[in-house]
């Protein structure tokens, strides 16, 4: 899942970023308005955490343009003060959700998994799919109740396809959610990194190979 994290003020920005990335995000940091409309518009993000008080263009503004545009990408609003009016101008202009700042850094990442449920989770922190099972706040994957060990990269891989069960996965598809912008089109990283993930699973059958296409997990084998 990649995050596009709107955010003027350096420090802040980067604890927010260290913090995704260690949860297992790929994080996208913008710093104005201007550079964070950009983005949104020429990348395509799961979720978008936007300031409201911005240089060049404001986060409402930010907001608004987004949604003019017909993206319905999550947007959880950061703001400074928790006024009824900075509330209601956010979730006005589209914004699914926002949090005060100062917050708990665990409340920030509760709002993004709730924000990134699909319809078929029944709770944000869960993800099942035949016999695998993903504790997303404890961070733990199981097979058949059996400890799945993997790094931080294979379990945001692995939570990717959990969310897509089968539907083909292609590389270009992975490379947007789960790395991040600066990464290197060419190089064979995601197939190693399927190569490893598929050779943690006892039955490996369930993450397959499209060929030329793509990957695809199954829920059934
Ligand atoms: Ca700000």
């Amino acid at each position: 899942m990649h995050i596009l994290v709107v955010e003027d003020e350096p420090k802040i920005s980067r604890f927010i970023c260290r913090g995704l990335k260690e949860a297992g995000y790929a994080v996208t940091p913008a710093f104005d308005g201007e550079e964070g409309r950009f983005l949104s518009d020429s990348h395509d993000f799961d979720l978008i955490l936007l300031d409201l008080m911005l240089p060049k263009l404001d986060g409402v503004n930010v907001c608004k343009e987004i949604r003019k545009h017909g993206r319905a990408v999550p947007i959880i609003m950061l703001t400074a003060k928790d006024s009824i009016h900075d509330r209601v101008l956010g979730l006005d202009s589209g914004a699914n959700d926002y949090l005060t700042k100062p917050f708990a850094f665990e409340e920030l990442l509760a709002r993004i998994r709730s924000q990134l449920r699909t319809p078929a989770q029944v709770s944000p922190n869960h993800l099942q799919v035949g016999p695998f099972h993903m504790d997303l706040l404890r961070h733990v994957a199981t097979e058949n109740d059996h400890i799945i060990d993997l790094s931080s990269k294979e379990f945001s891989v692995f939570a990717y396809f959990m969310r897509k069960p089968n539907e083909v996965i292609t590389r270009t598809e992975l490379a947007e959610h789960v790395w991040d912008l600066h990464f290197e089109p060419n190089t064979n990283v995601i197939d190693v990194t399927l190569t490893h993930l598929r050779k943690k699973l006892t039955s490996p059958a369930y993450l397959e190979t499209i060929r030329g296409r793509g990957y695809r997990l199954r829920s059934q084998c």
